[in-house]
């Protein structure tokens, strides 16, 4: 593998839809090539302000709510 591979999967390794062949390959690239290190550093730093940006809020009643139901079904047991 080299950095154009890399660069071609990164979006697939984040995602982990790779095999672990390709897993192994491209962690054994990252390991000898620190720009592509940084690459992924800084790919995955705008992917999670991207998901950040995108969050909802969720309200305190909701919260309360789903509280309360996650307990209830606990309760219940199996
Ligand atoms: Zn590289």
């Amino acid at each position: 593998m080299n950095c154009e591979d890399l660069i071609a999967v990164i979006l697939e390794y984040l995602e982990g839809s790779m095999t672990p062949e390709d897993v192994e390959a491209f962690e054994a690239h990252l390991q000898k090539c620190p720009p592509c290190r940084a690459y992924l550093a800084t790919y995955r730093k705008t992917k999670a302000m991207a998901a950040e940006a995108g969050r909802v809020e969720m309200p305190d009643e909701m919260k309360a709510r789903l509280r309360e139901f996650i307990l209830r079904r606990a309760g219940a047991g199996p």
